[in-house]
């Protein structure tokens, strides 16, 4: 009986480490415009018509999701308080995007944005953390071996200001203080192909 016992607490014990470490995984943050989706340049994604999945992004995304990381994206949209568009067309647009992923046999964990504002001085906006963090938070992981992945100086800001090391994609003539610095969302997989160990469960 006793053996039992104990046979049956160490299982518990074994199962609460194991729960432990799926709920206290890393994450992989994407920025949106220009990373998950063709830059719309200094404008904004107003309408799903214009929302193009970059391939570059899908194969990231495969990667990722094979070694055992959850994605989630971080994306400032202040065309929600400039009026250009309603936070429910975002919503909508998001909700089609995973859709689309879904469709090639992937997905994100989920999507973050900041709809204020730049003079409102929110902690959300990047290149401020505040994202980042609520995701952390929100779906109990860590920051210890995350990634940010962005096309601007700003998500690299907001990735180190959480801990997370960074993928810059943007020309190479452009200065940047991210760890990675590529041209093209092409050349992301090869990164994290290499970089990534696998997230053991
Ligand atoms: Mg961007």
């Amino acid at each position: 009986m006793e053996h039992i016992l104990r046979k049956t607490g160490f299982q518990r014990l074994e199962r609460d480490c194991r729960f432990r470490r799926l709920m206290s995984r890393p994450c992989i943050f994407f920025d949106r415009d220009g990373i998950v989706n063709a830059s719309p340049g200094p404008d904004y994604v107003e309408r799903w018509e214009d929302f193009h999945l970059l391939p570059g992004f899908v194969a990231s995304l495969k990667t990722v999701t094979a070694k055992g990381y959850p994605a989630v994206i971080v994306t400032n949209q202040q065309g929600v308080a400039k009026g250009l568009y309603s936070e429910a067309d975002l919503n909508d647009m998001h909700h089609k995007m995973r859709a689309q992923l879904r469709e090639q046999g992937v997905d994100v964990l989920d999507v973050f944005q900041c709809t204020h504002f730049a003079s409102d001085n929110c902690d959300c906006r990047k290149p401020k953390p505040g994202m980042i963090f609520q995701a952390l938070e929100k779906h109990d992981l860590v920051r210890s071996g995350s990634w940010m992945i962005g096309d601007s100086e700003k998500d690299v800001e907001a990735g180190q200001a959480a801990g997370c090391r960074t993928i810059r994609v943007c020309p190479l003539t452009e200065e940047t203080k991210a760890e990675f610095h590529v041209a093209s969302m092409d050349d992301v997989t090869a990164i994290l192909e290499k970089e990534l160990a696998p997230c053991a469960l």
